[in-house]
């Protein structure tokens, strides 16, 4: 393919807009098509009598894989979207009442620790960061940002996967931070992010610990002016290098010349033509309206879904409560019997946790004058199970009012929207959970939906439901592998 080739986008999310970065710095003439008004996907906006809501990711690790999005149109993190480093990045409240604050900076996570679980607890500390930072530094280069495909494509780096086994990378993610911390608080608060991966912390392998340095560890930062600001600023940053940007514009089939891509068909019925699309469609979504004719991955024939998340946003009258920070974890007593509720019978937790985020703690300007925004999510079956949405979704809310009042949130509503598994169903996701396929190590890597269909050339997938997989970080780097591909593909 030549270099200036045409090639669509579809989705203008952090995976399109990350790939729509590179793919402009290799030349190609770049178009993204996105079906709603903004640009964001899940990191989107809404904006509902004066209140301004992230509906989705609120937790922000990782800011150097946006600046090397940005990069590539000659844009940085730096100048484009001012943020700060949140400290503390969590504040964790436990059932009993005590509290324990994820701190940023090293020496006064360790002293926290000390203060709240004692000296033995504080002393693990430094090593296990250190076990964090070896994981993190043998996954990174050789397991997540590259293109897997096989199984022995596994075995392109021999020494790593070796030196992962030598870590331990393989074993119960539960097991090795159990054993290193006494405190069943700390074996909650470094072992929860399993659940970005959709998995139980006690199912989940120790590679899975790379989330944990991510959140715990490499820090959590607040964009000004919320997370919007980062698809905003990804969107303006390539346009202003070139890419062009249609909204409301849904792609509804994919164009063929032969068995090559030759474009993609919108609802108006016009036919955009390309070299080249990266589709980013949840995986099973895509082979569902736009490939009818070819059989999905086999792996999507037993898919095993991630739980979803209900997520309650309100505008309210108040400030925060005394204490409180931008991201709250509340704890709930109840630990394994959650997780075989939430992910073997899929059905409502008996004792949640929960988080709470005020982003309007940072960023005032997110409120009218003298009120908050409040994002409360819990964890939510998704919709594989037996959930009547329908009756459950006031009892939701009516329980989530309560818990907030409890807890002494502020409460009186000016406005609000409650997100349930409908509403992701209704956005694309399949089984009605935003995190996509779980992933399970049989859905991990090489195993997950890959990121090129063979059978239609020119046909590329970045986004949640491919490699390497879900969240913030995991998407921009999935924009990036599908440049690639681009860039292999020659017709
Ligand atoms: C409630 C919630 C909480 C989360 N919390 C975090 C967090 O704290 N930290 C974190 O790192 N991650 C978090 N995530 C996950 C993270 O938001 C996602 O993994 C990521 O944003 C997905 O990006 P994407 O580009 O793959 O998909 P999307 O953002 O879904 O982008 C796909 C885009 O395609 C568009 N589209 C769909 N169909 C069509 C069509 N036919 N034609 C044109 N356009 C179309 C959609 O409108 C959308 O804009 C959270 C997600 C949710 C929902």
């Amino acid at each position: 393919m030549s270099r200036a080739s045409r090639v669509i986008v579809i989705g203008a999310g952090l995976a399109g807009l990350s790939a729509a970065c590179y793919l402009r710095a290799d030349g190609h003439e770049v178009t993204v098509l996105e079906r709603e008004p903004l640009p964001g996907g899940r990191s989107t906006r809404i904006t509902q009598d004066g209140f301004a809501f992230d509906i989705g990711a609120t937790v922000l690790t990782m800011p150097s894989l946006i600046d090397d999005a940005l990069r590539q149109v000659g844009a940085t993190v730096e100048r484009a979207i001012p943020m700060k480093r949140l400290d503390p990045a969590y504040l964790a409240r436990y059932a009993d009442g005590s509290t324990l604050r994820v701190r940023g900076d090293r020496d006064a996570m360790r002293e926290e620790i000390r203060r709240v679980c004692g000296d033995r607890d504080a002393d693990a500390f430094d090593p296990f960061v250190a076990w964090l930072e070896r994981l993190y530094d043998l996954e990174l280069p050789h397991f997540i940002d590259a293109n897997l495909e096989r199984l022995w494509d596994l075995a392109r780096h021999p020494l790593a996967a070796a030196k992962l086994v030598a870590t331990g990378a393989f074993g119960s993610l539960d097991r090795a931070v159990s054993r290193r911390f006494a405190d069943d608080r700390l074996r909650k608060l470094f072992t929860f992010q399993a659940m970005y991966a959709g998995l139980a912390p006690t199912d989940a392998l120790a590679i899975y610990a790379v989330i944990t340095y991510m959140d715990s560890i490499a820090g959590v930062y607040a964009p000004e002016g919320g997370m919007y600001a980062v698809p905003r600023a990804m969107a303006d940053a390539a346009a202003a290098a070139g890419v062009t940007f249609h909204y409301d514009t849904t792609v509804t089939a994919l164009a063929r010349s032969g068995n090559r891509i030759s474009g993609v068909q919108l609802d108006t019925g016009d036919v955009v033509p390309a070299d080249a699309v990266v589709c980013t469609l949840d995986v099973p979504t895509a082979y569902r309206l736009l490939l009818p004719d070819l059989s999905p991955p086999r792996v999507l024939s037993r898919a095993k879904y991630a739980p979803s998340a209900a997520v309650w946003h309100l505008g309210v009258k108040g400030g925060a409560p005394e204490g409180a920070v931008h991201h709250n974890i509340h704890f709930a007593d109840a630990w394994e019997r959650s997780f075989v509720e939430l992910i073997d019978q899929r059905r409502m937790m008996t004792d949640p946790s929960r988080l709470v985020t005020i982003p309007t703690v940072d960023d005032p300007q997110l409120a009218p004058e003298g009120c908050s925004t409040l994002y409360v999510l819990e964890p939510v079956p998704n919709l594989g199970g037996p959930t009547d949405w329908r009756s459950e979704t006031p009892r939701l809310r009516e329980r989530l009012l309560n818990f907030l009042e409890t807890q002494g949130y502020p409460t009186d509503i000016v406005t609000e929207r409650l997100y349930t598994p409908i509403d992701w169903q209704a956005m694309g996701m399949a089984e009605g959970t935003p995190f996509a396929l779980a992933h399970t190590f049989m859905q991990t890597g090489p195993f997950r939906p890959g990121n090129r269909e063979k059978r239609l050339p020119g046909l590329f997938f970045a986004g949640s439901g491919t490699t390497p997989g879900v969240g913030v970080p995991m998407v921009l780097i999935s924009g990036k592998l599908a440049a690639t591909r681009v860039r292999e593909y020659a017709p």
